[in-house]
């Protein structure tokens, strides 16, 4: 009895709705088409895109659904009529459809559930959906983070003894220089001296002022003189021996200068949920800038290419954007020491880097605006 009071009422709804949604953003009218699937009325993602500047992207493997719109995701399940939003569940009493190789959601989930998610930018009122323009996310800003530093010089070369510390901050000052005068970004960095900066801080510090990037530049160690080339890590649990090789490298820096055991149980109680959904949500665009980087790198410096890799760095876990770490070269190979030295090589490295931000880029502004 209780279900047929329910299915009236939503057919009682389904009755007031228009064929169309009629969309206002600050005085100009959009017209989001509407398609009745068995009865009940439906959007197109595609369509939704041009008016909430929204992109949607399928995970392969779990074909769950990704809705990036006004700086927060959405994830649906194909078939499911609930949907993840900031770790809570919503119903939205129809499941999302698939027509061909289009997405479609009830109508209900614009008209209903973003006013709710959105208070401050959206409202429906009057039949129609009004709303505040949604803010352009291109790359503007992008963190800078130059591995290591005072107390802790990182690794330190066979041959010439050089520190990682000044290495990571030479590359580091000549690509915001690049970023800058080239395509007039917001560089910030974590630091710009020769100072000592927790790993915590460095993540705070990018997510504090907003960055859109998260660029971590590091030089390799082995205990093999002969091990050599560049890599480029995105954040993630499971990984080769190799990669864990690094990330106890990368990550040591906890324990012997942050205060050990104690600082590390403070990075291990990192709300993990939290750090691995907003990695999550960012792991395709990582991979992407990871790879673009890694190609440009190995192309311009001559580096042996070692590969994309994925690591579970300290660095990077707590970051809310796209962020990677570039291991340049091997410090504690004599040749490659010598090389990661010098100015002219320097210049050359930071300029493959700047290379391969900007093709990523590119691509990441022109399908935030399609
Ligand atoms: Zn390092």
């Amino acid at each position: 009895m209780r279900r047929l009071f329910i299915l009236l009422g939503l057919f009682m709804l389904c009755l007031q709705l228009k064929a169309n949604l009629d969309i206002r953003i600050e005085g100009d009218t959009f017209i989001l088409p509407e398609t009745d699937i068995s009865g009940i009325p439906y959007v197109g993602i595609n369509d939704m895109h041009p008016i909430f500047h929204s992109i949607c992207k399928q995970d392969r493997i779990d074909h769950r659904l990704y809705l990036h719109t006004y700086g927060e995701t959405f994830i649906f399940m194909e078939g499911s009529s609930y949907y993840n939003f900031k770790l809570d569940s919503y119903n939205m009493h129809f499941p999302i459809q698939r027509i061909k190789d289009q997405y479609y959601v009830p109508s209900i989930f614009v008209r209903e559930n973003l006013p709710l998610h959105f208070p401050k930018d959206m409202v429906f009122k009057s039949g129609q959906l009004q709303l505040s323009k949604p803010v352009n996310r291109n790359v503007k800003t992008i963190v800078l983070d130059p591995g290591h530093g005072g107390k802790d010089p990182g690794a330190v070369g066979r041959k010439l003894k050089a520190q990682e510390k000044e290495v990571n901050l030479g590359v580091t000052l000549k690509l915001k220089r690049m970023l800058e005068q080239e395509l007039g970004l917001n560089v910030l960095m974590t630091r710009s001296d020769d100072r000592f900066v927790s790993l915590g801080d460095r993540t705070k510090f990018a997510n504090d002022r907003r960055g859109d990037l998260f660029v971590s530049i590091h030089t390799n160690a082995s205990r093999d003189p002969k091990s050599k080339g560049s890599e480029t890590y995105y954040l993630a649990t499971a990984m080769t021996s190799d990669a864990r090789a690094v990330e106890a490298l990368e990550n040591q820096v906890v324990d012997l200068y942050e205060g050990g055991a104690d600082a590390r149980s403070k990075y291990d109680d990192l709300d993990f949920i939290l750090s691995d959904l907003s990695q999550t949500e960012h792991l395709e665009s990582s991979n992407e800038l990871a790879s673009n980087i890694q190609q440009n790198l190995v192309a311009g410096s001559g580096f042996y290419d070692r590969g994309v890799k994925q690591a579970n760095f300290y660095v990077l876990r707590g970051a809310f954007m796209p962020s990677v770490l570039v291991e340049l070269g091997f410090i504690s190979n004599p040749e490659e020491e010598k090389l990661l030295v010098n100015d002219e090589y320097q210049e050359r490295l930071a300029r493959t880097i700047f290379e391969g931000i900007k093709r990523f880029k590119y691509r990441y502004d022109r399908i935030r605006n399609t």
